[in-house]
């Protein structure tokens, strides 16, 4: 007989979001915007990024209110405010974010404050373009929270515009995407959807980066990573984040660390932790993976990608360990393993000097 699953209770909020997913699909941003009844697009991207897209200016026209390309990681503050002087002195009514989850993270902080539509146009694998999430830096660190105000009304996935990704951003905002299929696999209040969502994202994702690393050019290894990452992000946006994502946050908003830089690194140890309290998405992600040990099966994926690296060379300091493990553990967050300082402090430990991941 086949063994039953236990469903845990669930809500699952199920937004409405448009999502147009094909080669050349970018020609398709003025129709895209034609039909949301806007007129003066915001476009927010990282500097240098549109350098390499089509222009702009005879793809909109008219609709083309303002450019700003100062985005950077984690969202800091002051790039928020300039930006936002900008959006407000061109009138604009959509803000339009033009790459990966730096420009999508400040495109959100305008749609926030601002109440404007965001379109996002990802260009990496963030994720970041299907969730509800937001993240702000100031002196005191980051801050992130969820708003149905930032998440992007329509998204329009362009594989080709992936093309010219280069291989270490792609590896890492791949684990980072990795890491989003993960955490939804083993939330305490993953539905049915957001777990199926997280481990066919967990597939294509493990089926498609290594190809992206030996081929950058193919472009279906391409569109397979990319739909990897809009399911992983659609995951996330359902689940509650675990200790992957509080220690990222803690080590980018406070350290400075890079951020999916990080989350590549710090992956296997977290899964390794993990992985004994969670068995049936241990199951799920070595299905995924096609391997029998999941824990080994990410922190090989870490070394075939090129980004298992020790923390240290990341940034972190053996000196950092007691305040990163304090801070990450001054505020609760839904963990499958129950997690006191010191168990926080060894994942971290580990992974700053790049230790042998141990499997369960
Ligand atoms: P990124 O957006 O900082 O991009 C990294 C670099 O790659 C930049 O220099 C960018 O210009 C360049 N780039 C992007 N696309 C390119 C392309 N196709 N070709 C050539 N160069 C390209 O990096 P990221 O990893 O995508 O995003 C990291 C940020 O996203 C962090 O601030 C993180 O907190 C946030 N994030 C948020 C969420 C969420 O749900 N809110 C999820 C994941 C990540």
């Amino acid at each position: 007989m086949t063994t039953l699953d236990a469903i845990t209770p669930f809500i699952d909020e199920l937004r409405p979001a448009r999502v147009v997913f094909a080669p050349d699909s970018f020609a398709e941003l003025p129709a895209e915007l034609h039909r949301l009844q806007v007129e003066r697009a915001f476009i927010v991207s990282t500097p240098g990024r549109l350098a390499s897209l089509p222009p702009l200016q005879p793809l909109l026209d008219s609709r083309l209110a303002a450019v700003f390309d100062g985005a950077v990681e984690h969202v800091p503050v002051d790039v928020v405010k300039r930006a936002l002087d900008e959006c407000r002195r061109v009138n604009a009514d959509v803000c339009v974010a033009i790459g990966g989850g730096s420009s999508i993270g400040l495109g959100k902080a305008i749609a926030r404050e601002a109440r404007l539509p965001l379109v996002a146009v990802p260009t990496t694998y963030s994720g970041s373009e299907m969730t509800s999430i937001w993240g702000m830096t100031d002196a005191s660190g980051k801050k992130t929270g969820r708003d149905p105000r930032v998440a992007p009304r329509v998204v329009v996935y362009d594989p080709l515009l992936t093309l010219d990704l280069p291989s270490t951003v792609s590896a890492a905002s791949g684990m980072n995407a990795m890491a989003h299929a993960v955490e939804a696999l083993y939330a305490a209040n993953a539905s049915p959807v957001a777990q199926s969502l997280a481990e066919e994202a967990a597939r294509l994702l493990a089926a498609s980066l290594p190809h992206v690393m030996s081929t950058p050019g193919d472009r279906d290894a391409r569109s397979t990573a990319l739909a990897g990452a809009h399911l992983a992000g659609r995951a996330l946006d359902l689940a509650a984040m675990g200790l992957h994502h509080r220690l990222c946050h803690v080590l980018g908003g406070s350290f400075g660390l890079p951020h999916a830089r990080t989350h590549a690194a710090l992956l296997p140890y977290v899964v390794a932790f993990n992985a004994p309290a969670a068995p049936e998405a241990m199951r799920r992600l070595g299905r995924a993976l096609d391997v029998t040990d999941p824990v080994a099966g990410i922190a090989s994926l870490a070394r075939t990608l090129g980004v298992a690296t020790p923390l240290s060379v990341l940034g972190l300091r053996p000196e950092d360990l007691d305040r990163a493990a304090e801070e990450a553990t001054t505020t609760a967050y839904p963990n499958p393993r129950s997690t006191t300082r010191d168990d926080v402090r060894a994942v971290l430990d580990a992974a700053l000097h790049g230790a042998p991941v141990d499997s369960a």
